[in-house]
């Protein structure tokens, strides 16, 4: 059996507990490894190590640091169809979707190689009579990033290109479900000429994430997850001392307005829902069509297109599938539950992807695309985040009926209305309590060089990620006022607040 251990100091670092999580192919169901889980102690050793590369790391100039980020850059890229496989053998997406979330970490440490640029700090000549003031931008030492398993490269990839940009170093835990790309891209930094120390990755579970929140040693700590976990990770980490970043889960919805060109909306949707197997947090998992003739007009076209989703292995020869597997057989059971339980909550079970039958698939976690009518508000299936290829269609009257319910979610990730209406669309932009908006763009990810957060309980902590969010949050100010003697020569004490 094939043990994913840790990345430390510039190499593969055999694990010494005793721990271990099973790691599956979900398009087969059958363990393809197992990662080592780190004690308390070996994520303490992993910190003394990037604290002490933190010395040398830190005054590494800039521009250094940035060319580093270049040749990674450049090996990500001369590796893309091999890291893509990687994902998709352990989280399941297919492959041009696994391509395209490399692609959308890429662009983030593109974004990380024009960085000096942003850490030049500011400065004014004269603030009083031969007075002048700056503020630097320095590093804020050893930085920890905790990431789900849905985005096994990107995710991290939001996160440690700006941090080691901005001249500090990273401990990396990511997901014990899809361990192996974090650890590829670890190699491939330290071939990039990263030093040993800079970037490390410790496998692990809750034992490794508590030192990491709690340890002196870390500054920063940057998490993506679920709700609860996002909130124990803010909480814990804040009272450490630390500043911390911790994104949750998401209820997406879609309002789809009368004059909406409704082919468009249906193809932004079923990408929006089903793609992925609906197992990311911009997923589209609630379609608000507003009065009872859009709703009807886009649940007949919903389910026409559903008729022809393809679901299957992420990884084949010839046609590529829609649609992979989910996660795990746990997930696989969640998901379906939610489907009963909508069922027993009264909605419609429109299409039920239970009932799909799936080619060449073995013992996989496969689930068909599910579609709901007629959910309503306080249904635990337009409440709860699935996490799965399941739609529901709530019918809302009027656009203000729209703008009310999803204001009221407890999530605010994403959302998008669809309309030809600029007024109606600005207006949505305005009102709605949502971190990011597309207007006739399903799923609206930031680009690198802007911010990808949510609001409600979606984000825990004030800074987003990557854009002038990331580099605020691997940061800290200082402002310097100065003063040459010349100025001083005929100053008596003074015992005021100084004014100029
Ligand atoms: P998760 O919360 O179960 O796990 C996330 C990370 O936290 C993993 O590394 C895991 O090992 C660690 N963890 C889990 N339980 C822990 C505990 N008790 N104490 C300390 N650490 C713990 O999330 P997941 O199932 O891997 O990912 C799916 C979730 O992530 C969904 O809710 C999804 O919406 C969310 N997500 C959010 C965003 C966003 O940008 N807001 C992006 C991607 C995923």
């Amino acid at each position: 059996m094939n043990t994913i251990q840790h990345y430390l100091n510039g190499a593969i670092s055999t694990g010494q507990s005793d721990r271990f999580a099973p790691v599956y192919n979900p398009a087969t169901g059958e363990q393809s490894a197992q990662v080592a889980l780190a004690t308390a102690d070996e994520t303490r050793n992993a910190i003394g190590i990037a604290d002490e590369a933190f010395k040398r790391w830190s005054k590494v100039t800039p521009l250094r640091r940035s060319r580093i980020l270049f040749r990674f850059k450049a090996l990500i890229e001369e590796h893309a169809d091999e890291l893509a496989r990687l994902i998709s053998s352990e989280h399941g997406k297919v492959f041009s979707d696994a391509k395209g979330e490399l692609t959308r970490g890429l662009e983030v440490v593109e974004f990380a190689c024009g960085i000096p640029h942003l850490q030049k700090g500011e400065y004014s000549m004269n603030v009083g009579t031969g007075v002048d003031s700056y503020s630097m931008m320095q590093p804020v030492g050893v930085c920890a990033g905790i990431s789900p398993f849905n985005f096994p490269a990107m995710v991290p990839m939001w996160m440690f290109p700006i941090a080691l940009a901005c001249g500090n170093t990273f401990i990396m835990k990511p997901s014990e479900k899809d361990p192996s790309t974090p650890m590829r891209l670890a190699e491939l930094l330290t071939e990039a000429g990263l030093p040993d120390g800079v970037f490390n990755v410790v496998n692990g579970d809750k034992e490794s994430v508590d030192v990491l929140l709690t340890d002196e040693r870390v500054q920063a700590v940057s998490f993506v997850g679920s709700t609860p976990i996002a909130e124990y990770i803010y909480a814990t980490a804040s009272k450490h001392g630390k500043r911390v970043q911790a994104l949750g889960g998401a209820k997406n919805h879609m309002v789809i307005m009368p004059d909406a060109d409704l082919d468009q909306a249906v193809d932004a949707l079923m990408g929006a829902a089903y793609g992925s197997a609906g197992e990311r947090c911009m997923a589209i998992s609630v379609a608000v069509p507003i009065g009872e003739e859009t709703a009807n007009r886009l649940r007949e076209k919903l389910i026409e297109k559903l008729e022809t989703l393809r679901v299957g292995p992420g990884l084949v020869d010839g046609q590529e599938n829609d649609m992979g597997p989910l996660i795990t057989a746990e997930h696989l059971a969640k998901v379906k539950d939610y489907i009963a339980v909508g069922e027993q909550e009264g909605a419609e079970l429109v299409v039920d992807g239970r009932n799909a039958e799936f080619e060449g698939t073995g013992k996989g976690y496969f689930v068909g695309g599910t579609l709901f009518d007629h959910v309503k508000p306080g249904m635990r299936i337009h409440s709860e985040e699935i996490f799965g290829p399941v739609l529901a269609i709530t019918r809302a009257e009027s656009f203000d009926d729209a703008v009310a319910m999803i204001n009221d979610h407890e999530f605010g990730n994403g959302t998008a209305i669809f309309t030809r209406d600029g007024d109606a669309a600005r207006q949505y932009c305005e009102q709605i309590q949502v971190g990011m908006v597309g207007v006739n763009v399903p799923i609206p990810v930031p680009m690198a060089f802007h911010s990808f957060g949510g609001w409600k309980r979606s984000l825990f902590g004030p800074l987003h990620m990557h854009g002038n969010d990331g580099v605020r949050f691997y940061t800290r100010m200082k402002t310097i006022t100065q003063r040459w003697p010349s100025g001083i020569r005929n100053e008596t004490n003074s015992f005021t607040m100084p004014t100029h």
